[in-house]
């Protein structure tokens, strides 16, 4: 993981100290399944199971570093699979953040809990999981200074923008075989800016009703 994190700093992925840190701290190979633990250093995305992955590091550290969360900031993530994201995420926000892992297949809800206990933040209560479709967003935790998404729809659901902060950012995936990620920054109530990035890959947000 050491050389990963050196390339993805010279290829000015990572810019910034406290996410290089997160990276460093946090154990890729903590959240990947026991078969896949001898390639959690590459750069490429791994199973997890129940046809999802956990996702890209150069894709993990592009999405972070455009939506710069910030010590003590409330964080909704997800598409929380196998709970990496959100942990890096607890690690940036400090003791006072908060996260909030949203997850629809029961299975990867309890890994990611599993996992993240593994770094003590369920006990000391600095993420919570829900099983739950995330395009509806998280209505009781709301607002959130930050929203982190790791699966890709149509466009971005209005309960997401809805429930992100004045001045908040929000980084998702959006579109069907040609995906771009989105970066949105809510200026003010109903007022937004989109900055696009094409070229990336992720597994469809799915929705209840599909
Ligand atoms: N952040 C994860 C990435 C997992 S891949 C990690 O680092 O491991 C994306 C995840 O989004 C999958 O686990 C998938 O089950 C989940 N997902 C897809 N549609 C969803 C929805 N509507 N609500 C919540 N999670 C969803």
């Amino acid at each position: 993981m050491q050389n990963l994190i050196k390339e993805l700093i010279s290829q000015n992925y990572l810019k910034t100290p406290k996410i290089i840190e997160a990276f460093l701290k946090i154990k890729r190979e903590d959240f990947t399944p026991e078969d896949f633990k001898k390639d959690a250093h590459l750069n490429i995305p791994l199973p997890i199971g129940h046809n999802q992955t956990i996702s890209q590091p150069l894709t993990v550290a592009f999405m972070l570093e455009l939506l710069q969360p910030k010590e003590g900031e409330k964080i909704l993530d997800i598409g929380s699979g196998s709970g990496w994201t959100a942990v890096l995420l607890a690690y940036i926000t400090g003791k006072k953040g908060r996260v909030c892992a949203v997850e629809r297949i029961p299975e990867l809800k309890e890994m990611g809990e599993k996992n993240a206990s593994k770094y003590n933040f369920i006990k000391n209560g600095r993420i919570k999981f829900f099983c739950l479709d995330g395009s509806k967003g998280l209505p009781d935790e709301a607002p959130f200074d930050k929203i982190h998404v790791a699966a890709a729809a149509a466009q971005i659901p209005t309960a997401l923008k809805d429930q992100l902060k004045i001045g908040g950012r929000l980084i998702m995936p959006v579109g069907d075989s040609s995906q771009e990620l989105i970066l949105l920054e809510k200026i003010g109530e109903n007022q937004y800016k989109e900055k696009h990035y094409p070229g990336f890959v992720f597994v469809p947000l799915i929705k209840e009703n599909k």
